[in-house]
C-alpha cells in the first residue's frame, strides 16, 4: 500500500473514532472524507455508524421533549431492541 492511500485507509478503531467525532460535529472534512471511504468498505462499521446515529436521535428527542414516564420507558425498549439485535 502507498502512503497516500494508507493515509485515506483507516482500520474500524479509528472509523469509530472519526464516527463519534461526526455525531458531535467536530469532524473536520478530512476525517468526514475518510469515514466516508471506510463505511463503504466495512460493513460492520456502517452498522455502528447507522445505530450511533439512531441513538443520538433517541437523547435528542427525549431532551426537547418534556418527557413523560412512559415516554422514557419506551425510548429505553428501543435502546434495548437495538443492542438486542447486534448481539442476533
Ligand atoms: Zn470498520
Amino acid at each position: 500500500m502507498s502512503k497516500k492511500s494508507k493515509f485515506f485507509f483507516i482500520d474500524c478503531s479509528e472509523a469509530a473514532d472519526c464516527c463519534n467525532k461526526a455525531q458531535y460535529e467536530e469532524a473536520n472534512f478530512l476525517d468526514k472524507a475518510k469515514l466516508y471511504i471506510h463505511l463503504i468498505l466495512c460493513k460492520t462499521c456502517r452498522k455502528f455508524s447507522q445505530r450511533n446515529s439512531k441513538l443520538t436521535d433517541l437523547l435528542d428527542k427525549s431532551k426537547i421533549e418534556p418527557c413523560p414516564e412512559e415516554k422514557k420507558q419506551q425510548w429505553r425498549e428501543e435502546i434495548k431492541k437495538e443492542f438486542a439485535e447486534e448481539r442476533t
